[in-house]
């Protein structure tokens, strides 16, 4: 008898948060933790490593740790970028199982590209820096004078946290950089140096149709590159509309509910650099106070509810 009403308890149990995390000790996946408790929510933290897929017509399944997931009302993707292919397989299959996830598999890929995202960036008429392709052979003068002059920027197609970003202040610089990466089996981009805001850019987290906080980052003296990771600072900042509709247009097009949008500052206004897909939040709620980690629990929670409402009519 007793193992009946256990089992009826269980199928009963409220469909669950789940957290796509390698560690729940991480500082942001701690918070989201923290966040959901607060709200009452049941919580799982899946590490994608320790996922297996079952692919089977009609029935996709996953198991964590061997044991079959089940009752997640809703999942929460945090990426790192060393697991990027493993972590897409994990949400593409959450999603063919029915789970509303927010930031869906197509969307963290297109943010994982600098090149696909800025190109969905630019078709959409969202603000860019002056941007070309340096594929191997091309007229390096022209490459150059397209981005307008020296100096400028250089940039892996993939790469987080400031790596691979580069600078160079000469033809022969931006030369040998792209011929050595080349070698190396590596497309770049060259980009446009933003000078106005050298060593600065703003951090705004999107949380479905609004910024829900922003940074502005300052780089460490000597360094061009504004990330926290690299030494850069970050103080609260008061995000003009303008600067606040390019990073919500932005993680629209690209298709992301939460992002980390990185915007420069141009004479003529923002200019949108990229989408961080599994953004950070130590930073910027040390910075601003914020609790970014509520907002986007709030926002998984409403996206699972409005899905249970869906499915029950
Ligand atoms: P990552 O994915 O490594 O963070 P970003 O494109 O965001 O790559 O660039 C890292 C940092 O380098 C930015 O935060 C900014 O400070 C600086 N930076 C990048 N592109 C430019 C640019 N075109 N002009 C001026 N500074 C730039
Ligand atoms: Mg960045």
């Amino acid at each position: 008898m007793a193992r009946r009403v256990k089992k009826i308890g269980r199928a009963r149990a409220r469909p669950a948060l789940a957290i796509l995390s390698r560690k729940k000790t991480l500082y942001s996946t701690r918070r989201l933790l923290e966040a959901a408790k607060a709200r009452g929510l049941r919580t799982r933290v899946l590490d994608v490593l320790r996922c297996n897929l079952t692919l089977e017509q009609d029935n996709p399944r996953l198991y964590h740790k061997g044991k079959e997931v089940r009752g997640i009302g809703v999942a929460l993707p945090r990426i790192g970028a060393s697991v990027t292919q493993v972590g897409l397989s994990v949400v593409r299959q959450l999603e063919a199982m029915g789970v509303p996830v927010v930031n869906g598999a197509a969307a963290i890929a297109r943010s994982r590209d600098k090149l696909a995202a800025l190109q969905q960036l630019a078709a959409a008429h969202v603000p860019i820096p002056r941007t070309v392709l340096a594929r191997a052979g091309g007229e390096v003068r022209e490459l150059v004078a397209q981005v307008g002059g020296l100096p400028a920027i250089l940039k892996l197609l993939q790469g987080t946290q400031g790596v691979g970003v580069m600078i160079a202040h000469s033809e022969a610089e931006v030369e040998s950089i792209v011929g050595t990466l080349r070698d190396l089996g590596q497309e770049l981009l060259l980009q446009e140096f933003v000078a106005e805001s050298r060593g600065r850019d703003i951090r705004a987290l999107v949380v479905g149709d609004r910024v829900v906080g922003a940074m502005r980052r300052e780089a460490r003296r000597g360094e061009f590159r504004s990330n926290l990771h690299r030494g850069g600072f970050g103080t609260p900042l008061e995000l003009p509309r303008e600067y606040a509709e390019a990073a919500v247009r932005a993680a629209r097009v690209v298709g992301l509910s939460v992002a980390g949008v990185d915007l420069l500052e141009g004479r003529d206004g923002p200019k949108v650099l990229e989408l961080n897909s599994s953004p950070g939040f130590e930073g910027l709620e040390r910075a601003t106070g914020l609790d970014i980690a509520g907002e986007i629990v709030g926002f998984a929670a409403v996206l699972a509810e409005g899905t249970r409402r869906a499915m029950a009519l």
